[in-house]
């Protein structure tokens, strides 16, 4: 049971056994609690640490590893938690239990944050939930600090670094180069497809030195991906380096973005005694499913609305019952531009039924025309200039009854200043870039450019050592 080997964790760290144990809250709160195990969502009898969960990124047997269970903390467990690292330590306290990591947990929390997540009220019972204000602004710093952290503890004494492999079709990357950035015991191979990302999309992943190592590849996305994949089958690749994955389909990701819905709800709570309802800008579903882990461990959150783009794969999975994958279609919010989202087998294995989906969120379709109008009047309409992807978010939120006398958070997703080209125009100025993200993109340089080939990419990793 968890209390007994957490009281061993204490007494090995003390040397001895005292009184005081008992009353270090982390004690009296794992007693309340157990231990969550991770199960692939294709073998319900595998059951998995955290730490392996995070080590294999996906399941042997290629399902995705969920938490078999959600413990249960409703406001009163976080009573004395004020910051968001004092949060997201009580939320995730049950979801690494007496993992390896479980010493390291305050450490960790402590790393993915370092910057503010302001929730800010913006009028007509509205508030705006700003995840951009992280070194490559967007909220997928979040995910990946704590996945980095995690990992590197992980690896620490490891006699070889771990090689995190990661292609990129622009945002991704970025945020995985900076969480692993300096991190000791581990290498990363950022591939992007030259040419295919924005300059200064491309600003933002060739700013890196030292463990991280971008490559610009002659081809598209699906090359560089295939190249991973490739290298990731490839016996002497398998034999030689000790590879891992960064991807958006490791629950070390998706965890940690629990932790700010816990943290905006119980602001909203404490001050308004309501559930705020929450819109999230979604593509590959992993910022949503965050969201509905945070209510099903019994946050205080209403409704749940997804926004997505014009891909459909969720709206027409509402509509008709059916989940049915779609070809990808390109639009002005690009990091939602997913026709067959990983994270679907993880929402369908937790809500198998429509019904069940129905009675778990709703979804909003937008289109491109919406967004750029959404993104127009935003400085009038909210005193707010939007990206595209929190634009979606906005949309759906005038679709809204306004008398429905609901109050309604917007996740903003990314900051504005990241896709000048969409914005600026619409906005009719320049957007500041914010200071962390310009210090990455001062820092840009060359890389190595290289066909889509793993020997070519051999001899750069070779190289780099
Ligand atoms: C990745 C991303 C999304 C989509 O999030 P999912 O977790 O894939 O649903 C939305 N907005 C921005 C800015 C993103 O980078």
């Amino acid at each position: 049971m968890t209390p007994l080997l957490t009281l061993h964790a204490e007494l090995d760290r003390d040397g001895t056994f005292s009184l005081e144990a008992w009353r270090h809250p982390r004690i009296l709160f794992a007693r309340e609690t157990c231990s969550v195990q991770y199960l692939s969502t294709r073998a319900p009898d595998h059951r998995v640490s955290l730490s392996t969960a995070l080590q294999e990124g996906l399941a042997p047997d290629g399902g995705l590893y969920v938490p078999e269970r959600f413990p249960d903390l409703g406001p009163e467990a976080f009573d004395g938690c004020t910051t968001i690292e004092a949060v997201a330590e009580r939320l995730l306290r049950p979801f690494v239990g007496d993992d390896s990591l479980t010493d390291d947990l305050p450490a960790i929390c402590e790393a993915t944050y370092g910057f503010p997540v302001p929730l800010r009220e913006i009028g007509r019972d509205t508030s705006v939930l700003e995840l951009f204000h992280g070194p490559t602004a967007a909220f997928k710093d979040v995910g990946a600090r704590f996945l980095a952290d995690s990992l590197a503890r992980l690896n620490e004494e490891a006699d070889q670094p771990l090689t995190i492999l990661v292609a990129t079709s622009g945002d991704t990357g970025a945020a995985v180069a900076a969480a692993f950035w300096k991190k000791p015991n581990v290498e990363v191979v950022v591939l992007y497809p030259k040419g295919k990302v924005s300059d200064r999309q491309e600003k933002q992943l060739t700013g890196w030195s030292d463990n991280v190592q971008t490559v610009a590849v002659r081809g598209v996305f699906d090359d560089c991906q295939a190249l991973v994949k490739e290298a990731f089958q490839d016996d002497t690749w398998q034999e030689h380096l000790r590879l891992s994955s960064a991807n958006s389909i490791n629950i070390g990701r998706l965890l940690p973005q629990m932790t700010y819905y816990a943290h905006a709800s119980l602001q909203h709570w404490r001050t308004h005694g309501t559930r705020p309802n929450v819109i999230v800008p979604s593509g590959n579903l992993g910022n949503g499913l965050a969201c509905l882990y945070a209510r099903e461990c019994g946050l205080p959150i209403g409704e749940v609305v997804l926004a997505t783009n014009e891909n459909r794969p969720v709206t027409h999975l509402l509509e008709t019952g059916e989940y049915e994958a779609f070809e990808s279609r390109e639009t002005l919010a690009t990091a939602m531009d997913v026709g067959d989202p990983s994270n679907m087998e993880r929402l369908l294995h937790h809500w198998p039924t429509a019904t069940a989906l129905r009675d778990t969120i709703t979804a909003e379709r937008v289109t491109d025309e919406q967004i750029e109008e959404q993104i127009r009047r935003g400085s009038g309409a909210w005193d707010t200039v939007w990206d595209p992807h929190t634009a979606t978010a906005v949309e759906a939120r005038e679709r809204l009854d306004p008398d429905d006398a609901q109050e309604w958070t917007l996740v903003a997703t990314a900051h504005p200043a990241k896709f000048p080209e969409v914005v600026e125009p619409l906005v009719g100025r320049d957007i500041d870039v914010p200071e962390p993200l310009a210090e990455v993109m001062a820092q840009a340089h060359p890389v190595p450019e290289i066909e889509p080939d793993l020997d070519a990419l051999d001899e750069i990793v070779q190289w780099n050592r």
